[in-house]
């Protein structure tokens, strides 16, 4: 019999999608970071994110702050992933009977201090109990003003692959946190992850910004899925991936690869677009003096194969996926 394990989290989603709504107000349904829905004259963005402990938290590790934070921040990351504005939020929790009151509350205290940066109401939710493990879902519900949305779909050969900031450095924050290393600028990357909003939106509203993806499972993965999207390929050039001194001081210490930990680590919530290479002189300028968050080219879309190469070559790498190895 088929399990999960035998066709991964993305395979399982493709089947999942068979089941997705049909209609003209759905302009995006399952496969992109969030929904977007036609409300009268609204575009409506809805995404929902789930932080399982033992998966994405450990709570001997974690403060139940953080988890909140956390998962609240990788939620609303989604809305940045199209360009939007978060509104609302409802989050969705599952306990076992012996939890602190004062961890709960700990642990709403880190959603709303995330959500009132970004000007986002909780305005609902759901509680449940549990066996042993607390499971936190926040679902996050933005809107897309006029025609700005970018979606996974829409990158051209020849565009080039670009990042926000840099990546990596919550992968190393994780290993860091599992060590007992005090790297606090590694932890609040791991711990603390900043959603893109101002980014995705000045991304959306200005021409040649083609596709975007915000970098949750790796940059292997999501730029893979950008690249899927659109039937191209996707080169990353390693010459172009400099480590952030923290990160590359703490691999150099602990004898860990920091190319490595860029390429597939996770959770680092920065986001990846496409853009056109002959705009994108131009763009950064302007996005520069306009906003500051660094850019980095990190690739190139191509059409002579698909998938993703780093350097030209077929790799072992991977991001992060739920039911594989
Ligand atoms: P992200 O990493 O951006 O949060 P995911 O990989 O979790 O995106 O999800 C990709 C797409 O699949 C999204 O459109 C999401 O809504 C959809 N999806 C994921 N899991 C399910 C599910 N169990 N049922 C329905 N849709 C799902
Ligand atoms: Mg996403």
């Amino acid at each position: 019999m088929k399990t999960i394990n035998d066709i991964g989290e993305f395979g399982m989603i493709d089947r999942i999608g068979r089941f997705g709504a049909q209609s003209m107000d759905v302009l995006t349904g399952i496969g992109d970071d969030c929904a977007v829905l036609r409300m009268g004259d609204r575009k409506v963005l809805v995404s929902t994110d789930m932080a399982v402990e033992g998966i994405h938290f450990e709570r001997e590790l974690a403060t139940p702050y953080d988890i909140g934070y956390k998962c609240a921040a990788a939620s609303l990351s989604d809305i940045a992933a199209m360009g939007g504005t978060p509104l609302y939020c409802l989050v969705s929790l599952s306990c076992p009977k012996d939890t602190e009151v004062a961890f709960i509350e700990a642990l709403y205290q880190g959603i709303s201090n995330l959500n009132s940066a970004y000007g986002v109401g909780l305005v609902g939710g759901d509680t449940t109990g549990a066996f042993d493990r607390i499971t936190l879902d926040v679902q996050v519900i933005g809107e897309a003003k006029g025609s700005q949305v970018l979606r996974r779909k829409g990158a051209q050969a020849g565009d080039l692959l670009v990042i926000t900031n840099t990546v990596g450095m919550s992968a190393a924050g994780l290993k860091a946190i599992r060590a007992g290393h005090s790297v606090p600028e590694l932890i609040a990357a791991h711990y603390r992850p900043i959603p893109r909003i101002t980014e995705g939106q000045w991304l959306a509203a200005h021409e040649g910004v083609h596709a975007m993806i915000d970098i949750s499972d790796g940059l292997i993965q999501d730029a893979g899925h950008i690249a899927h999207a659109n039937q191209l390929g996707v080169n990353l050039l390693t010459e172009k991936l400099h480590p952030a001194p923290s990160l590359e001081k703490y691999c150099w210490e602990n004898n860990l690869d920091a190319l490595s930990l860029m390429l597939s680590g996770g959770e680092d919530y920065e986001l990846a677009f496409a853009v056109d290479r002959s705009k994108s002189k131009e763009l950064f300028t302007l996005f520069n003096q306009e906003i500051r968050t660094p850019l980095c080219v990190v690739g190139e879309f191509t059409h002579d194969w698909t998938g993703v190469r780093v350097d030209g070559k077929v790799t072992d790498l991977h991001g992060f996926n739920h039911f594989v190895e």
